[in-house]
C-alpha cells in the first residue's frame, strides 16, 4: 500500500548510513556548501526553511550564512539526529529550529524568505519528492522568495554500447537449458530476458558511448506545478553522427543555484566527477540501428508518477528503415525505476 511504501521510505531515511552516503557525495554536499555560504546576502538575517533536512546539514550551512532562523522539517526519524547535531554545534545550531514531521503536515509560525532542500532523485524526480519542494513553496515561501536550487535539468542522449547489450542479454541464459534436472527451462527465456531489460541500468557512463545531441527539459522550481510532475513527456530529435546500433537512452540531471552573488550548477553528467546518483540508461531489448551518418532517432520519454515514490518509464525510439524500402523501425521499452 501506499502508507507502507511511505513508512520503508522515510525508515531508509531514518539510518544515518544512508544519509552519510549522502552526505560524503562530496560533490553534492560541497556544491551546496559553495551555493548557500557564497550568497549571504540571500541569507543573512533572514528565514528560512529546509525541506527535508536529513542530518540538517543544509541547515547548519543556511546559517553559517548567517540565516536569523531555520525551520528544518525532516519526517523520519533522522529529525532526532538533526537536533542533536544543531545542538552540538552552538553558534550556528541554536538557530535551528527541527521539526519533526511532513512538510505536508507541519506547522510553522512564519513565512519564509528562501527555501532549501535537496529533493533531487534519479532522472531529477525520482522519489516524487520535488513535489513537497512545491508544496513547500506555495504554502511557505514569501512571494519572491528565493529557493536553492532554483530549477533542474533532465538531459537525454542515444547511446551505442555493445558491452553493456551483450552483458544485460547474458543474464538470462540461464533459461536457454532443455535439460535442468529433467525439465525444459526454455520456455521461460524470453520473459526472463524481458525482466532484466526492464530495469534501468544506473552506473557510471562512459562518455564515449554517448552518440548523439542532447535534449534537455527544464523544471523551473519557482513556476510549474505539482500536476506537471505526475506525467512527463520529453520528445526525442536525437541525431546520430556515425552509423552505429542505438542500443537506448542515457540520462542525467543537474540542478541550478541562482544566488544573487554566484551562480552554481550541480551537475551529475557522464564525465564529470561521479556522484551517488550515477547516470541512468534504458536498454532496449529491440536497439535501432542507423545506417546513415546524422540520421534522426525519434520518439520520446515519458515518466509516469506511481502511487508509491517511483515513476514508470515508457521509451519509444525510431529510426528510418534498415533496408532501403523497408519499414521504418520502432522499438518500445517499459523500465521500472527504483
Ligand atoms: N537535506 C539533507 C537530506 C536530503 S535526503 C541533505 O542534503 O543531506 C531527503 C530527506 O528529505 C530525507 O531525509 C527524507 O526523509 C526527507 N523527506 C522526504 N520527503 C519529505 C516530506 N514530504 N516531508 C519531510 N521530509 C521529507
Amino acid at each position: 500500500t501506499e502508507k507502507g511504501s511511505a513508512d520503508l521510505y522515510f525508515h531508509y531515511y531514518g539510518c544515518l548510513m544512508h544519509q552519510q552516503n549522502m552526505l560524503q557525495d562530496y560533490i553534492r554536499t560541497g556544491t551546496y556548501f559553495a551555493a548557500i555560504t557564497e550568497n549571504p546576502a540571500d541569507f543573512e538575517g533572514k528565514a528560512v526553511m529546509d525541506v527535508g533536512c536529513g542530518s540538517g546539514i543544509l541547515s547548519l550551512f543556511a546559517a553559517q550564512a548567517g540565516a536569523r532562523v531555520v525551520y528544518a522539517v525532516e519526517a523520519s526519524n533522522m529529525a532526532h539526529y538533526a537536533r542533536q547535531l544543531a545542538a552540538a554545534n552552538p553558534g550556528i545550531g541554536d538557530r535551528i529550529k527541527v521539526l519533526h514531521g511532513k512538510v505536508e503536515e507541519v506547522e510553522v509560525p512564519e513565512k519564509v524568505d528562501v527555501l532549501v532542500s535537496e529533493p533531487m532523485g534519479t532522472l531529477l524526480v525520482n522519489e516524487r519528492m520535488i513535489e513537497s519542494y512545491l508544496y513547500a513553496r506555495d504554502k511557505f515561501l514569501k512571494p519572491g522568495g528565493k529557493m536553492f536550487p532554483r530549477l533542474g535539468r533532465v538531459h537525454v542522449c542515444a547511446f551505442s554500447d555493445e558491452a553493456l547489450m551483450s552483458e544485460v542479454a547474458t543474464k538470462s541464459t540461464f533459461f536457454q537449458q532443455p535439460d535442468f534436472y529433467g525439465v525444459d527451462l526454455t520456455s521461460l527465456h524470453a520473459p526472463a530476458t524481458a525482466g532484466y531489460f526492464g530495469q534501468v541500468v544506473v552506473d557510471q557512463i562512459p562518455p564515449n558511448v554517448l552518440v548523439s545531441n542532447c535534449v534537455s527539459k527544464t523544471f523551473d522550481f519557482l513556476t510549474i506545478t505539482e500536476q506537471e510532475l505526475y506525467e512527463i513527456v520529453i520528445p526525442l530529435s536525437l541525431q546520430v553522427a556515425v552509423p552505429c546500433t542505438v542500443h537506448g537512452i542515457a540520462s542525467w540531471f543537474d540542478v541550478l543555484f541562482d544566488g544573487s552573488q554566484t551562480q552554481r550548477w550541480l551537475s551529475t553528467a557522464p564525465g564529470l566527477p561521479v556522484t551517488h546518483w550515477f547516470q541512468l540508461r534504458c536498454l532496449m531489448e529491440q536497439p535501432v540501428v542507423v545506417t546513415q551518418p546524422g540520421a534522426t532517432v525519434s520518439g520520446e520519454l515519458r515518466l509516469v508518477a506511481h502511487a508509491r515514490q517511483s515513476y514508470d518509464v515508457h521509451v519509444t525510439l525510431r529510426a528510418p528503415p534498415l533496408n532501403p524500402g523497408g519499414p521504418p523501425q520502432e522499438s518500445t521499452g517499459k523500465f521500472d525505476l527504483k
